[in-house]
């Protein structure tokens, strides 16, 4: 038992607890759903894209504590970023899970000052099963900005 590990258990029950950017937008310019029928997750994005930044941004859903809290974490570290940032973000992030959407594509890692919370989410890839539920708020905004 690290202690590291105990930290990390922290984090994602203090966000699965007290959610981050928890409801949704009023006016959204843009929003999806994701499922991951495996686990039962669910999760809707509403977000406001200006000058091509994510000004403000809400999830709601239900599911397990991976999912949740990584939506919650997801919120935090998109919120204020532009398009592209985001897009290798969610790509270094998927990445830490052994996840590729292109194998010829370069990566660059996670680094930890942008990773934030997201980073105690690692030891998910300890558990192949759960890695749809630390991802599923990843695929779900990558989805909705796609073609932006
Ligand atoms: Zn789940």
């Amino acid at each position: 038992m690290g202690s590291l590990d105990e930290l990390y258990r922290e984090i994602i029950l203090d966000h699965f607890k007290s959610p981050h950017n928890m409801g949704r937008l009023p006016n959204p310019t843009l929003q999806g759903e994701g499922t991951n029928p495996l686990c039962g997750d669910s999760v809707t994005l509403t977000l406001r894209l200006e000058e091509n930044k994510i000004k403000d941004i809400r999830f709601d859903g239900h599911g397990c504590a991976i999912s949740q809290s990584s939506s919650s974490m997801m919120t935090d570290a998109v919120l204020g970023k532009s398009i592209s940032e985001i897009k290798n973000l969610g790509k270094s992030f998927k990445s830490v899970f052994g996840i590729k959407d292109n194998p010829e594509e370069p990566v660059k890692p996670m680094n930890v000052e942008e990773m934030g919370d997201l980073a105690a989410l690692e030891g998910v890839k300890k558990f192949p099963v759960r890695i749809k539920c630390a991802i599923l708020p990843w695929n779900t905004l990558l989805e909705i900005i796609k073609g932006k």
